[in-house]
């Protein structure tokens, strides 16, 4: 097969319009359902032979080509978007760009062109990128992915793996999520030492609050695993292989669930409950002892987020809210959040209005009795959902 594609055969298939997408689900680890897919394109023969991306794509960037598929392809995609959202408004689907439709001059009016009006929820289009094949320090590639971003649509780095990703492209480059490689993903469940990188990939993503996609899942040990680690979404063989438009709206429309309690985000939770402790209680001393307003302020600038539902732990708690709905111990947790914020900005204020050593050291301790309670809490809602989950 492969020697008969060439570039010219590519062009012939191109203007009789043979290219096709098939879209593969991606599951959301909080709901267990299907809430998005990546595109993937497949060349329909006029015989009906289906030829895999691999065989073709690397010809047509080579040759400069691809920008041609992405510009007269991409209109497709937009239109299956808009078939999927009127089913379910929320779906998703990434779409693969090469570096050299970055490279192109004409890409973002082409990309602008097929969506702006056309599709009616930009964010619903994710435009994925592969960052081995980018220069992401490159001023032109942030700008483009910048001006993506200012459109209202999402961006996704494919790939993703800790050889090849700078602190730079995580901090700098507007992403929505960051997608594990494959091969990364199938190492999490089979060695010591990359199952700890693994942990630490998906820590590193949240802190800087992007969503997790790992991608190449192709067993129910993988799948635990992935719920334990804190994946936000996953996609591979487990759940489904990449099938064509009509056959993905007949499979979401059945609304398959592969619900899996994820405990890893609850892990997250911890840790991100422990940090806020921290951080509130570094704050208050470097106020109180320090009379320089810069070290002060900048104290303040390094404090998280102080309102309860904006504070990562409070986004757990929404975004879980679903999954305990009837469960008392997470509706006390709840409650002792919304106090243990209250307990924060009192340590605070008290540091801020200058108190004596007594009262802030009394402020910090009323706080840490408050977190200790709450850490129980937590603890006793993992064991309960452990206990469901496993026995
Ligand atoms: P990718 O973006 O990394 O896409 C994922 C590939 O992994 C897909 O192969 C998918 O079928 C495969 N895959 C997904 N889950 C599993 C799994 O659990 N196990 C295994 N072994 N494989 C899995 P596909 O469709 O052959 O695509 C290959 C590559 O071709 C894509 O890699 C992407 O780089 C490129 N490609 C696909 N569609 C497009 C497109 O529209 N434009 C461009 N520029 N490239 C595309």
């Amino acid at each position: 097969m492969n020697q008969k594609i060439t570039l010219t055969s590519i062009a012939k298939a191109l203007a009789n319009d043979e290219f096709i997408f098939y879209y593969q689900p991606i599951v959301s680890m909080l709901t267990g359902k299907i809430c998005g897919a990546e595109s993937l394109i497949r060349w329909r023969q006029p015989d009906g032979t289906i030829i895999p991306p691999d065989e073709f794509i690397p010809i047509a960037e080579e040759t400069g080509f691809i920008t041609e598929i992405t510009r007269c392809n991409l209109p497709k995609v937009v239109k299956d978007i808009n078939t999927l959202n009127q089913i379910n408004d929320s779906i998703f689907v990434s779409f693969n760009v090469s570096a050299k439709d970055f490279a192109d001059t004409d890409f973002l009016e082409a990309l602008f062109q097929a969506t702006t009006v056309k599709l009616e929820n930009l964010a619903n289009l994710c435009i994925e990128i592969t960052e081995t094949a980018f220069l992401p320090s490159d001023e032109h590639t942030q700008k483009v992915l910048h001006d993506i971003d200012a459109q209202g649509l999402s961006i996704i780095l494919n790939d993703f793996s800790a050889g090849y990703t700078s602190f730079n492209t995580l901090t700098h480059l507007p992403l929505k999520a960051i997608k594990v490689a494959m091969d990364v993903t199938q190492r999490a469940a089979k060695s010591k030492n990359d199952f700890r990188l693994f942990r630490h990939l998906v820590s590193m993503a949240h802190q800087l609050q992007l969503n997790i996609i790992a991608e190449g899942v192709e067993d129910e040990e993988t799948h635990i695993l992935m719920a334990a680690l804190g994946c936000t979404h996953v996609q591979g063989f487990y759940y489904d292989r990449p099938m064509p438009l009509a056959d993905f709206i007949e499979l979401l429309q059945k609304g398959p669930s592969w619900l899996e309690y994820p405990f890893g985000l609850e892990y997250l939770a911890q840790y991100d409950h422990i940090d806020f402790r921290r951080d509130v209680i570094r704050a208050a001393l470097m106020i109180s002892t320090h009379q320089d307003n810069d070290i002060r302020e900048r104290s303040l600038m390094r404090l998280p987020e102080l309102e309860p539902k904006k504070c990562l732990f409070g986004q757990w708690l929404e975004n879980t809210r679903p999954l305990n709905l009837e469960n008392k111990t997470y509706q006390q947790i709840s409650d002792e959040h919304i106090e243990f914020h209250h307990l924060a900005r009192t340590l605070l204020d008290m540091a801020l209005e200058g108190e004596n050593k007594d009262k802030i050291t009394k402020a910090i301790v009323a706080f840490s009795d408050k977190s200790k309670q709450m850490m129980d809490l937590i603890q006793d809602l993992e064991i309960e959902r452990l206990k469901e989950s496993f026995f």
